[in-house]
């Protein structure tokens, strides 16, 4: 599998990344098929987190025997030194390692800088060489310019796609100026961007972009693993493609960040300030249950608080975009029952 030099960290990491976030879904044993099968395709490079369950767990029982040939990235979403300091213990301990290549900050609302204890105990974790190389994770595209721009982050992981912004398009380009890693996430938009090929290729004319595919199913994997042998070419039909995803995924779209919870009225604001979407690109029947009906009508009970609105990064009116999702909803159940 081609590789690539991630920024100035030195580690040479393949083009297609696996990441770990679905793995939580499926059980130990397949876990350890689909990581196995993924190492031995080729793949060395592994982006997991300790919020995801038992996702650093199950790469630890996968793929300790071959530690030395992989790369493993991972993040922690502490807010103080003392839980940085139990995160990074239980990572290690999950991961079956004594370090960890890339440790990551996962999406906090300010980048922390030198000085801060937070940076300073990332700065101690490396001295100690628990940790390899320090890295953040944002969805915030002025965080992510600041994070690059403090020569404080060796990589930076911020979604990336065929429907990024122009914006977006500017961190690219300013990580690969100054030598940081860029790891892009949301490949396919947590799952709106239904054609994983055109993601593929789109992504692929950035060499210095690793972009990390959620994987969940072994033959997600082997469409990744055939994409990288035969990359698709960005043809005309392809650039079709981008332009229809992008003029119906513009706008005040909900990404499925989180940054905006908890909701004080329990509304699942990433799946639901996007439900519009789901129902008609990924299968529907699942958001057409009692559960998710008794979730959906929780948006009545919004208090308006704007607290969603204050902490979304892409300055999103969530209540009101609520409210359109809700009623765009109840009028599909009807169609639909
Ligand atoms: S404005 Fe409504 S949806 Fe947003 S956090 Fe407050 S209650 Fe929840
Ligand atoms: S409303 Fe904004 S903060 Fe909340 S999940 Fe969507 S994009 Fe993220």
């Amino acid at each position: 599998m081609r590789k690539i030099i991630l920024g100035n960290t030195g580690l040479e990491v393949t083009r297609v990344g696996f990441g770990a976030l679905p793995i939580q879904r499926v059980s130990m044993d397949e876990a350890k098929r689909i990581l196995i099968r993924a190492y031995e395709s080729g793949i060395n490079f592994f982006d997991t987190a300790r919020a995801y369950s038992d996702s650093e767990e199950k790469i630890g029982n996968a793929l300790s025997d071959v530690r030395k040939n992989i790369i493993i990235a991972t993040k922690t979403n502490a807010k103080d030194t003392k839980t940085f300091w139990q995160q990074l213990e239980t990572s290690l301990e999950n991961l079956k390692t004594d370090y960890i290549d890339i440790y990551q900050f996962h999406n906090p609302k300010a980048v922390p800088m030198q000085g801060d204890e937070l940076y300073d105990a990332m700065l101690q974790a490396k001295q100690k060489g628990l940790i390899r190389h320090i890295g953040i994770t944002n969805h915030s595209f002025e965080n992510g310019k600041n994070a690059v721009l403090s020569g404080l982050y060796e990589t930076l992981q911020y979604p990336f796609n065929h429907i990024s912004s122009e914006e977006d398009l500017e961190l690219v380009t300013l990580c690969k100026e100054k030598s940081v890693g860029f790891i892009a996430m949301k490949a396919l938009s947590g799952g709106l961007i239904t054609n994983a090929e055109t993601s593929f290729c789109y992504l692929w004319q950035y060499p210095h972009v690793v972009p990390i595919w959620g994987i969940q199913r072994i033959n997600e994997l082997e469409q990744f693993i055939e994409l990288e042998k035969n990359p698709p070419v960005l043809d005309e039909t392809r650039k079709k493609l981008i332009e229809q995803d992008k003029k119906e995924l513009s706008g005040s779209f909900c990404r499925g960040c989180g940054y905006c919870m908890p909701c004080p009225v329990d509304i699942p604001i990433p799946t639901a300030a996007r439900m519009k979407f789901l129902l008609r690109r990924a299968p529907y029947q699942k958001f057409v249950t009692k559960e998710w009906q008794d979730k959906m009508e929780l948006i009545g009970n919004c208090i308006e608080c704007n607290q969603c609105s204050c902490q979304c990064p892409y300055h999103l009116d969530t209540p009101a975009l609520l409210k359109e999702m809700l009623e765009d909803y109840r009028e599909f159940v009807r169609n639909h029952a």
